[in-house]
């Protein structure tokens, strides 16, 4: 039976057990918790995504993505939790109305019984985090740690790994690098960089963000979202929303590494395959960007925060990363399909339903 109902009909359907629906009773406004996959023991841990997607069934594929991707990002960060994403379809709101509708969906959160645990993705701030709290108080995380501070570090530990892959050395100072999206992480990815690097190209679709970003740093040039793909560089590195690497943009992109913070950055497996066949060093999203869900499982697990223990656990990263490269060289794969079978391989060892 082909209906809009069946969720086992969508494209990103895989081996998701559950999509709850939110629905704002005053704004209308839907969005959808999608988890892949329920573990009785442990919640399941994924952010939330506020977005203004063209269509709600955009939205809704768009959580089914994100929960596998999270449940990969658990297994290969060594968390136990289970991975499910939220994502809200929402326009520009007002303030007033913003603070409203996090407080309503807060209280969602809470009647999910701590069965999800949440913080900020992509057009959710720290600010709206606070907000969430002031409702939810045991199941939003992200108040006593920055993840985005954490998932940059997890970020440069990987890029060092794979500097040394490519280049045989961790020195930037002749490197360029072209970032997609300058917002929480890209923008603070850029600010890390610009000392060590020789050139940086940068763009957002929100382009005064990016043109405020350039001026701050003699070294980093603004270019129109079009044109960061034809940027002659060394490094590749998105930060904005997934699916940007497929068949077109791979052929555009002339850089020998790929890496970045955005989750699900490939259109389709095979395009990380297809990279791997041109010799480009793609590293796997979910291993890269896992020092925000490292950071806020600490948060969730411990009273106080351990900065020392928690910058070391992000630091292993790097050791993650290096595990998937040698297993892709073992059995001569990509570092993608190398990457997948390890999490798949973790996730099989586990006690789900
Ligand atoms: P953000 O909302 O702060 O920034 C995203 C930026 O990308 C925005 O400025 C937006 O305008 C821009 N953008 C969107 N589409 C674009 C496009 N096509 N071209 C250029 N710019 C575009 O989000 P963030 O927290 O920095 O997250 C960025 C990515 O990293 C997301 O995919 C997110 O899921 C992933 N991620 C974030 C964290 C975290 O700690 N925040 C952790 C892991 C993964």
């Amino acid at each position: 039976m082909t209906s809009d109902l069946h969720i086992t009909n969508y494209t990103e359907y895989s081996k998701h057990s559950l999509v709850a629906t939110f629905i704002d009773p005053l704004t209308k406004i839907e969005g959808f918790v999608a988890f892949y996959r329920l573990n009785l023991k442990y919640p399941a841990f994924g952010a939330t995504r506020i977005w203004s997607y063209h269509t709600y069934k955009d939205g809704l594929e768009d959580a089914l993505r994100l929960a596998k991707i999270m449940m990969y990002k658990n297994a290969m960060a060594s968390t136990p939790y289970p991975g499910a994403k939220s994502v809200i379809v929402s326009d520009k709101l007002s303030p007033q109305k913003r603070t409203g509708l996090l407080k309503r969906y807060a209280q969602f959160i809470n009647f999910l019984s701590g069965r999800f645990v949440t913080g900020a993705d992509v057009g959710v701030t720290s600010n709206d985090v606070k907000v969430m709290k002031t409702v939810c108080k045991d199941y939003i995380v992200g108040i006593k740690v920055d993840p985005v501070f954490y998932t940059v570090k997890g970020l440069l530990v990987s890029l060092d790994t794979a500097l040394k892959e490519v280049f045989g050395s961790t020195d930037l100072s002749n490197k360029t690098l072209a970032v997609q999206g300058v917002g929480k992480t890209g923008a603070l990815f850029v600010h890390e960089l610009s000392k060590k690097v020789k050139k940086i190209y940068i763009t957002d679709i929100q382009k005064q963000r990016a043109k405020r970003i350039s001026a701050r740093y003699k070294n980093v040039y603004s270019v129109r979202p079009e044109d960061i793909y034809k940027q002659k560089v060394d490094i590749f590195s998105p930060c904005a929303l997934g699916g940007i690497l497929n068949r077109t943009t791979i052929k555009r992109i002339k850089s020998s590494i790929i890496i970045g913070t955005a989750n699900n950055q490939l259109e389709s497996p095979d395009i990380g395959d297809k990279l791997h066949a041109m010799g480009v060093f793609y590293a796997p999203d979910y291993i890269v960007n896992a020092g925000g869900v490292i950071s806020v499982v600490h948060e969730y697990e411990n009273k106080r925060v351990f900065r020392k223990d928690l910058g070391h656990r992000v630091e292993r990263i790097s050791e993650t990363l290096e595990k998937v490269i040698n297993y892709s060289k073992k059995r001569h794969i990509s570092n993608r399909q190398a990457a997948d079978e390890l999490a798949e391989e973790i996730i099989n060892h586990r006690d789900n339903i």
